[in-house]
């Protein structure tokens, strides 16, 4: 703060605080020196007022300011940067996304430990079972209807070793709390998961559009996260096409290679979100469907931001949603 006199016309006291702002506006100083220096201070000085004046001060506006009124001509101004309000405000909410970060990586750390441990056995049983019936199938010679049984059989398996291996994955990290950190090609990852899906992509009639870049997109990071992540974007994207299906129902997996950084789109034309839904998408226990958990989007992440990535939705302009992850590319 600094004490202003009208009959002398200068700065008649200037606080330590003030001069750390302001050093070059110290005791002494002309006021209309000051007034250069703080525009829109020589406006507020000409009114009259019984009462402090609250205002704005500075060519960028970068001066929060209090001016009382006039005691034996002189008048207080306190004087506050607000860049550096900004500046506290962006540290408080950096460390109210860390603690929302932390408790979010605790909680599903816990509920994953729980599952992990009560469905290892059922997928241990189911995959030997389909491996059983698969062998005996084929021991039955061939034949149409053994080929498509056999088919469906192999896709099966192939759920129940991601199951397993998202298990296992499970497992390991509630031990280390860690994920992995080894070279992943994001492009090749896709290209393994999209068949995933192709059953329910062929049932619900949805065309599935691979873009990709050419060459590698390698990160550093944890395989079997990263496919979960994309296997619960897809199946988002699948469940909002029935939702609300569009005559041709599209799902699209988009890779963009940026300076140090990666970008995955997967992008749906089904129901889109309203803007309620859009508030609480990434609540965990929030979810429109009738038989959703709403933990999906939650965990997904957590295992991005696991990977010093980010993960964010927009609307299509047309119709539907998209999802877009980042991460940080490591250099070939
Ligand atoms: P769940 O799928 O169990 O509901 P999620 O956390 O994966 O849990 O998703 C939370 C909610 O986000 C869903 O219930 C749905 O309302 C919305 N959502 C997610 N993906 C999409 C999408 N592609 N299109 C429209 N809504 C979506």
């Amino acid at each position: 703060m600094a004490v202003l006199d009208d009959f002398t016309r200068r700065i008649a006291w200037a606080s330590p605080a003030w001069l750390r702002l302001l050093p070059a506006q110290g005791a002494g100083t002309p006021l209309p020196q000051l007034e250069q220096a703080l525009p829109g201070l020589a406006a507020a000085r000409a009114v009259e007022t019984e009462t402090p004046q609250c205002l704005v001060l500075g060519d960028a506006h970068e001066w929060r300011a209090e001016l009382t009124a006039a005691v034996n001509g002189q008048r207080l101004l306190r004087l506050a940067d607000r860049r550096e309000q900004g500046r506290a405000l962006q540290r408080q909410l950096d460390a109210r996304e860390q603690l929302l970060f932390t408790s979010r990586v605790l909680s599903v750390g816990e509920m994953a430990a729980t599952l992990a441990h009560e469905i290892n056995q059922p997928i241990g049983a189911c995959a030997n079972l389909l491996r059983g019936l698969r062998s005996r199938l084929s021991r039955r010679g061939s034949g149409r209807l053994q080929e498509a049984e056999a088919q469906a059989l192999d896709r099966a398996i192939d759920q129940v070793m991601f199951a397993a291996r998202v298990v296992a994955r499970i497992r390991e990290f509630t031990h280390s709390h860690q994920p992995r950190r080894a070279r992943v090609d994001v492009s090749a990852l896709l290209r393994a998961t999209a068949p995933l899906l192709d059953w329910d992509l062929q049932r619900s009639g949805t065309r599935l559009a691979l873009e990709l870049p050419e060459g590698e997109a390698a990160v550093c990071g944890d395989e079997v996260m990263l496919q979960q992540v994309v296997m619960n974007l897809m199946r988002n994207a699948l469940d909002a096409l029935r939702t609300d299906p569009p005559p041709e129902p599209r799902l699209a997996l988009r890779l963009l290679r940026r300076a140090g950084e990666i970008e995955l789109q997967v992008s749906d034309n089904g129901c889109g979100l309203d803007d309620e839904a859009q508030a609480r998408l990434f609540v965990p226990f929030a979810s429109t469907k009738p038989s959703g958990m709403g933990i999906g989007l939650s965990i997904c992440r957590s295992f991005i931001e696991l990977h010093q990535g980010r993960l964010w939705f927009s609307r299509n302009g047309d119709r539907g949603a998209t999802f877009h992850v980042s991460l940080p590319t490591i250099t070939p």
